[in-house]
């Protein structure tokens, strides 16, 4: 992937990748077809993930509490637009940078990253934290192979994010 070139076409410096303190993500071999999102777009994930990711829905059912999948595998060019849009709308780089990886840097690009949220809560919110659905999780997902990647608290460059997991599992 030419993440040199999309950085460069961003304005991203060259030094970011010592200042973030994140590893560069691999992109998986292999994707599979994981449905609709709660927004109705398909998404995609690595084979494991989601047999890891209906287990853990179905668990969590059974106990009353409803898991929705906001997001996914996104790769690198898709990261790149998104940053690209919010400079569009007037962002800074050094804001963006805040709260999106820079493509080529974001564990989304693995397949094993979800975003997940809970109805009644709006997504991607750190409001997340205060629901039943987190609580659950925090209990459960280890089980399942999710850890939670941006606690509170964390020395990354990343702030915290209680909807973001990430399938550490084989
Ligand atoms: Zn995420």
């Amino acid at each position: 992937m030419q993440i040199r070139s999309l950085h460069q076409a961003l304005g991203i410096a060259d030094d970011y990748n010592d200042r973030i303190g994140l590893p560069l993500q691999q992109e998986p071999e292999r994707l599979v077809d994981a449905g609709p999102d709660m927004f109705d777009r398909p998404q995609q994930m690595t084979p494991s993930t989601m047999l890891a990711w209906q287990g853990m829905r179905d668990r969590a059912a059974s106990d009353g509490i409803t898991l929705l999948l906001v997001s996914a595998y996104r790769g690198a060019a898709y990261q790149a637009d998104v940053i690209r849009r919010k400079l569009d709308g007037g962002r800074t780089l050094e804001d963006i940078l805040r709260v999106n990886a820079a493509p080529g840097y974001s564990e989304h690009h693995t397949g094993r990253a979800l975003d997940i949220a809970t109805p009644g809560d709006p997504p991607l919110e750190t409001t997340f934290e205060l629901t039943a659905a987190f609580a659950w999780l925090s209990d459960n997902a280890d089980e399942f192979g999710f850890v939670l990647s941006y606690p509170r608290d964390s020395v990354s460059a990343i702030t915290y994010e209680p909807w973001h997991w990430c399938f550490r599992g084989d």
